[in-house]
C-alpha cells in the first residue's frame, strides 16, 4: 500500500544565489509531479506567506523573498492567477510586505495584494470545535490557497509551520479574540485544525533554508537547515518539521487532532528528494519549547494552580526593553496581563500572572527580543517525571 502522504525535501545552500533558490523551488514541485498536478490553468490562487511582523529578510521571520519568487514562478508557469497576503500581528499588510521584501517581488511578478483586512463570517457546521470563522475576503475570493510557511519555533505551539500559518487568514484583532478564548495549547490546536479543515490549503512550500530556533517566532536565532519542504498535506509537513528537530509529537496536540480529524497524515509519510536523515538536527543545537503543556501532565485539573506554578511563563529582560508597548497592545487578556505600572512608561511593563492565559503573544510580537519564556521550577520537575 502506498504511503498516505508525500513530502518533498530539497537541499538549498543559502539565499545568496537566487537562481539556485529558484531551481530548488522548481525541483520541489517537480518531485511531487509538478504544479500542474495540483492546480488548473486560470485558477485564482492566493499565496499566504507568513508575514508576522514588519521585519527585514535578514531577521528571518518570513519566507525569504527568493523563495517567494520561486513559488510565484512555479505557479505562474502552470497558468495560475495569483494574489498574496496575510494579516500580520502588527502593521498593515502592505507595509509589512514592503519591509519583508515580498511586495517588491510580487510587484515585479505582477501579483497583487489581496484583501486581508476585511473579513466575512463563514459558518462551518462540520467544525469539530469551532463552528464559525471570520476569514479575510482575499482568501474567500480565491479558488484555493497556497501556504508559504517558514520553519520556526513557537512558544505556545512548539513549531510554527504549515498548519499555524493559516491563522493569518483571520484578520486583525479577531486573532486576539481566538487567543483569549482558546486559552491553552490544546484548545488552540483544535481551532487551528478546524481552520485548516475549512480552508483546505492546496499546497505548502516551507522555507527552512535558514530556519529559526530558540525564542521564535520573531526573535529566535538563525539555524542553517538548508532545506525546502513541499507537500499538499499540511499535517505531514509539520510532522516532518517535528522529526527534523526531534520534537516529541506528543508535545503538540496539533498532530493528534490533525490525524484524528482527517486534516492529514502525521505518521505514514513518504519522502522524495533528499533523505530526511540529511536534515535531522541535534536537539541540543536547535532550541525549542520541549516542556509538556499542563494538560498533558495532569489532564486539565487545577488549571489556575498549573498556570501559576507549572506552565512556562513570559518575563521581560529590562535591559532589552525599549518601552515600545507592543506587548501591552498585543495582550488579548482582560484585564491586560502585561501592562505599564500605574501608566509609567519609563519602566518596562510588568506581568500579572494570575490574568495571563499563556498565549505568548507578547513574546511573539516584541520587536527587541526582550520577552523571554521560562518554566517555573515545579513545572521543570513534573516534566522530568513525565518524559
Ligand atoms: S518588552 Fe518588548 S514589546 Fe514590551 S515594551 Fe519592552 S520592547 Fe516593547
Ligand atoms: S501576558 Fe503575554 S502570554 Fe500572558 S496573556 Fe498577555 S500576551 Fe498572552
Amino acid at each position: 500500500m502506498s504511503p498516505a502522504a508525500t513530502v518533498a525535501l530539497v537541499f538549498c545552500e543559502s539565499y545568496e544565489d537566487e537562481a539556485a533558490v529558484l531551481a530548488a523551488v522548481a525541483r520541489g514541485f517537480d518531485l511531487l509531479g509538478g504544479a500542474g498536478r495540483f492546480f488548473q490553468p486560470g485558477e485564482q490562487i492566493v499565496l499566504k506567506p507568513n508575514m508576522l511582523s514588519p521585519d527585514t529578510p535578514d531577521k528571518n521571520v518570513s519566507p525569504h523573498p527568493a523563495v517567494f519568487r520561486g513559488v510565484i514562478k512555479a505557479l505562474q508557469a502552470a497558468g495560475v492567477q495569483l494574489t498574496y497576503g496575510d494579516s500580520p500581528g502588527f502593521g498593515k499588510p502592505s507595509a509589512v510586505a514592503r519591509r519583508m521584501g515580498l511586495s517588491r517581488v510580487a510587484d515585479e511578478c505582477g501579483v497583487p495584494l489581496a484583501d486581508f483586512e476585511e473579513a466575512e463570517t463563514v459558518s462551518f457546521p462540520e467544525g469539530h470545535f469551532v463552528k464559525q470563522f471570520d476569514i479575510a475576503k482575499g482568501v474567500l475570493a480565491a479558488d484555493g490557497l497556497v501556504s508559504v510557511a517558514k520553519f520556526k519555533t513557537h512558544g505556545m505551539m512548539r513549531i510554527t509551520g504549515a498548519i499555524k500559518n493559516q491563522f493569518g487568514c483571520v484578520p486583525g484583532a479577531r486573532k486576539a479574540g481566538f487567543h483569549a478564548r482558546m486559552s491553552d495549547e490544546d484548545k488552540f490546536a483544535r481551532m487551528l485544525v478546524d481552520l485548516n479543515l475549512l480552508l483546505k490549503p492546496r499546497f505548502c512550500v516551507m522555507d527552512g533554508i535558514v530556519a529559526m530556533q530558540g525564542n521564535g517566532p520573531r526573535n529566535g536565532d538563525p539555524y542553517p537547515l538548508k532545506a525546502l519542504l513541499f507537500s499538499n498535506d499540511m499535517a505531514a509537513l509539520d510532522a516532518t518539521m517535528a522529526r527534523i528537530i526531534q520534537l516529541d509529537p506528543r508535545l503538540s496536540s496539533v498532530f493528534r487532532y490533525a490525524q484524528e480529524w482527517g486534516l492529514g497524515e502525521t505518521q505514514d509519510i513518504e519522502y522524495v528528494g533528499e533523505p530526511l536523515e540529511r536534515f535531522i538536527v541535534n536537539p541540543a543545537e536547535f532550541k525549542a519549547n520541549r516542556e509538556p503543556a499542563p494538560t498533558t501532565v495532569v489532564g486539565g485539573f487545577l488549571e489556575t494552580f498549573l498556570k501559576q506554578y507549572v506552565v512556562a511563563r513570559p518575563y521581560i529582560e529590562e535591559d532589552k526593553c525599549v518601552r515600545c508597548g507592543n506587548c501591552v497592545h498585543a495582550c488579548p487578556s482582560t484585564p491586560k496581563a502585561v501592562n505599564w505600572h500605574d501608566g509609567d512608561r519609563t519602566k518596562a511593563p510588568s506581568y500579572h500572572y494570575e490574568d495571563c492565559i499563556r498565549c505568548y503573544c507578547c513574546q511573539e510580537l516584541c520587536p527587541f527580543d526582550a520577552v523571554q519564556v521560562e518554566t517555573p521550577p515545579l513545572g521543570k520537575f513534573l516534566n522530568r517525571l513525565r518524559l
